[in-house]
């Protein structure tokens, strides 16, 4: 299997890999297609650990990191969750936009994100000790945050955080080429196009253009579509449904191609 492809933004390697050695829990803060998912990734396959992710939405019940007793014919079973699973065998647990899920469920994480390192199964009663290749990763964007919806610092408070944002103009033009088989001098357009709108005043664009959306556009433009027109249906029509906005991201996209 090839190796995933990452590279690195600044010292995020190397602090993940001490605090898989110390056993620390991992928080990574960062907007949406930034690289948070690749780079667990890659540090699994370096680390040599499975990675278990679990995407969170308001729904998500400790059931679902934990595991539930399910029914068959010969009766009930136990089946662990990803978490239990990544506890009871060794690897990352990687929780990703922890703060959507409900503030109860993410306090099963804290006996595993301090020294004691156990996991209490209430409903079997269990307590397992952690593996010692377990870890546990969280992601969440700070941008998306609200009063009610903020991490509690009970939680916060026992990780070990980085903080990510958009590569450097430099690394992203080399993902861009990578990734999706532009030219340098495309790749260089679609960046300047991505520092242009970062830099715009955010109160009308939510939030701004991700590396994975660039990623979008080069794809199309690879496929042989017109580069302005790849730029509006991956870049432009992603980040507002606002006539006037759309009217000022496609201008700023005819400036460039
Ligand atoms: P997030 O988890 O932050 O939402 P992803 O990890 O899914 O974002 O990143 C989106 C895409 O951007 C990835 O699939 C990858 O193609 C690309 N990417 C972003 N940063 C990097 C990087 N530093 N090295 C390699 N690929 C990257």
């Amino acid at each position: 299997m090839s190796q995933t492809y990452y590279l690195p933004q600044s010292n995020e390697v190397e602090l993940f890999s001490a605090a898989a050695q110390m056993n620390l829990p991992v928080l990574i803060k960062g907007p949406t297609g930034c690289g948070k998912t690749r780079f667990i990734e890659s540090m699994g396959e370096q680390l040599g650990r499975d990675v278990y992710t679990v995407v969170c939405h308001d729904d998500l019940s400790a059931a679902d990191l934990v595991g539930r007793h399910l029914i068959s014919e010969k009766g009930t079973y136990w089946q662990d969750g990803p978490l239990t699973k990544a506890v009871r065998n060794g690897g990352i647990c990687y929780i990703d936009e922890i703060i959507e899920a409900r503030k109860d469920t993410t306090v099963v994480l804290h006996s595993l994100a301090d020294y004691r390192r156990v996991l209490p199964i209430d409903r079997t009663g269990e307590v397992i000790e952690a593996h010692p290749d377990f870890m546990l990763v969280v992601s969440y964007n700070p941008g998306y945050q609200n009063v009610l919806k903020g991490m509690k610092p009970s939680t916060k408070q026992r990780f070990i955080s980085l903080s990510f944002n958009y590569p450097k103009p430099e690394i992203e033009k080399e993902v861009l080429i990578k990734e999706s088989g532009v030219n340098a001098q495309t790749a260089q357009k679609l960046v300047d196009i991505a520092s242009e709108i970062r830099s715009l005043d955010d109160t009308d664009i939510q939030e701004a253009v991700s590396t994975r959306l660039l990623i979008y556009a080069g794809k199309l433009i690879t496929k042989g579509f017109d580069p302005y027109q790849a730029c509006m249906h991956s870049i432009v029509e992603s980040l507002s449904d606002e006539e006037d906005v759309l009217e000022v991201l496609q201008k700023l996209i005819t400036l460039h191609f």
